[in-house]
């Protein structure tokens, strides 16, 4: 018999606060939060196996998070800004924290704004949004950032901050 010993994390963040996280075996998939406590539930026969497979399913409640949230602030935002989005897709962004195609009237966000303060994400959305206004970084769009979000300078240098150090990148 050959056991799969894999690295479980301890806790993993989720918007911006350090959860314990454990693994429980369930009839249905999903997770439970609880105060402290992550607990990502998976059906035996689907019980992780190598670290790849429980990024994923820590990815999985990244997305579900990051969609709940643009759920709320997405209409939000598109009032305030008076624009039109016609896509919002959240996935795993290598590089990027969002995208905008200001020509196709869509937005991407990447999964891993759960990791951070709710704030850290909404400035993401807020800055995605406003490339429907203006494409470009030159001091417009800044001046329009500063507008709807006085503080964004501190806000996007949150995933920076020591804090996040530890983070279990997924
Ligand atoms: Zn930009």
């Amino acid at each position: 018999m050959v056991y799969n010993i894999i690295m479980i994390p301890s806790h993993i963040y989720l918007w911006g606060n350090k959860k314990n996280f454990t693994l429980s075996s369930a009839s249905q998939g999903g997770y439970v939060l609880s105060e402290t406590t992550i607990t990502l539930c998976y059906r035996e026969q689907h019980r992780p196996t190598s670290v790849e497979q429980l990024k994923r399913m820590i990815r999985r409640l990244y997305l579900q998070e990051c969609y709940l949230y643009a759920q709320k602030r997405i209409p939000y935002w598109t009032t305030v800004l008076g624009v039109e989005l016609k896509k919002v897709s959240i996935r795993r962004l290598k590089s990027l924290w969002g995208s905008c195609s200001p020509h196709n009237k869509t937005i991407r966000l990447n999964l891993c704004l759960a990791i951070y303060p709710h704030q850290f994400a909404d400035y993401v959305i807020l800055h995605e949004c406003l490339h429907l206004i203006e494409p470009n970084h030159g001091p417009m769009f800044k001046s329009l950032l500063s507008k709807y979000m006085p503080h964004w300078k501190s806000i996007h240098q949150i995933p920076r901050q020591k804090l996040y150090q530890e983070v279990f990148y997924v």
